[in-house]
């Protein structure tokens, strides 16, 4: 293990990792609407402060029960169980934990080691909250660097809370970046996500791509008939037919109100007219149980493969064209191309 720096030395380091943060916040090259690259400089400041071998920042994904890093010195992303290790039970019991007898410790979690051939001999997780005192993730430091002793209890958290605090910052930021492209009721990505997820992955891209939209037929009457909640029950009942119908590369987004839009990555529109041929039957076919009610519904589509010479708002342009010309032909039915004798 390293030599134990001087304070001169290790306030240096510091302020150079801090110039490195300022520089990455101002370059060019971080659009990427995330704090990815802030969260990796940061696990290089944390490791720094307390002297450290390894440093890791860890978020905490409470719908999926898993721990995923944000950053880690010297591996790719990990996901594990939020059951699991140190980081785990500093987050069930949203208190520090320090370790300097990990192997002995009922916690550790010993699988990484005996996998790469690493000796853990020291520990320090620290939890991090977002502003509702809600804990989101977590900082770990993993061996003191020059000192058989392991980790300070005062002095390394003290050092240790300064990177932790911040990157509770970015992550919450990153958190309720993420929150506002969600859609509450049907848990897909919304509107605000639909454009995010465009300008990224959907408008400069090597195979054709094409998109669907799809509306509830008559579903002011379900609302009307059956009630609100029995609408938002038809609603979560309609978006996870659509995900289900999709491949892992697609993408469905809750447009707005009864209408949502898929992306299919690779698919010509008459590919694309297929698949939202199989998802009109499936919703067709289906019936959303909401208390002793059973509630049957049809949905219109219109599909377009997307022009990239054309903008985002011409291409849904395009679509949304075709579904009005499926709702005033009868609902019920896809609508793929202009001439009207070459649907389905
Ligand atoms: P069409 O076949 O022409 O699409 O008729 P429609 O009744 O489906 O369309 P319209 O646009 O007249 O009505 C849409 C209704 O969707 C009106 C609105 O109150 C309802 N709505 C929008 N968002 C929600 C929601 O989140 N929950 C519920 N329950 N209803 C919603
Ligand atoms: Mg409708
Ligand atoms: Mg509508």
């Amino acid at each position: 293990m390293g030599e134990k720096i001087s304070a001169e030395q290790m306030l240096n380091d510091i302020f150079g990792i801090m110039q490195r943060l300022y520089n990455e916040m101002r370059s060019n090259e971080n659009h990427h609407g995330d704090h990815l690259k802030v969260f990796e400089i940061f696990a290089e400041l944390g490791r720094t402060l307390v002297e450290a071998d390894r440093a890791s920042f860890w978020r905490w994904d409470k719908r999926t029960h898993l721990l995923i890093t944000t950053a880690a010195t010297g591996t790719n992303q990990i996901v594990i169980s939020d059951k699991t290790g140190l980081v785990g039970q500093a987050l069930a019991e949203n208190r520090t934990v320090l370790t300097n007898d990990p192997y002995n410790h009922p916690n550790f979690n010993s699988e990484v080691d005996k996998k790469t051939g690493y000796v853990t001999k020291s520990v320090l997780v620290m939890p991090v909250s977002n502003c509702r005192g809600e804990i989101i993730g977590a900082f770990q430091v993993i061996n003191k660097l020059g000192n058989d002793a392991g980790f300070n209890e005062t002095e390394d958290i003290k050092r240790l809370s300064i990177a932790a605090f911040i990157c509770g910052m970015a992550l919450e930021s990153d958190i309720f970046m993420a929150d506002s492209q969600r859609d509450n009721l049907t848990e897909l990505k919304n509107r605000f996500g639909f454009h995010s997820d465009y300008q990224k992955h959907y408008r400069q891209v090597d195979v054709p791509m094409s998109i669907i939209i799809c509306d509830i037929d008559f579903f002011k009457k379900v609302n009307d008939t059956y009630g609100h909640n029995a609408g938002d029950a038809v609603l979560i009942h309609v978006s996870k037919i659509l995900a289900s119908k999709i491949r892992g590369c697609d993408n469905v987004y809750r447009w707005g109100g009864e209408e949502f839009i898929i992306v299919l990555k690779g698919a010509t529109v008459d590919e694309a007219a297929n698949i939202a041929e199989r998802v009109r039957l499936a919703v067709m076919d289906s019936v959303c149980k909401f208390e002793d009610k059973e509630i049957r519904v049809t949905m219109s589509f219109g599909c377009t493969e997307i022009n990239s010479a054309l903008s985002v708002e011409e291409n849904i342009k395009i679509a949304d064209e075709r579904l009005y010309r499926a709702k005033e032909t009868g609902r019920n039915r896809v609508i793929f191309k202009t001439n009207p004798e070459e649907n389905f």
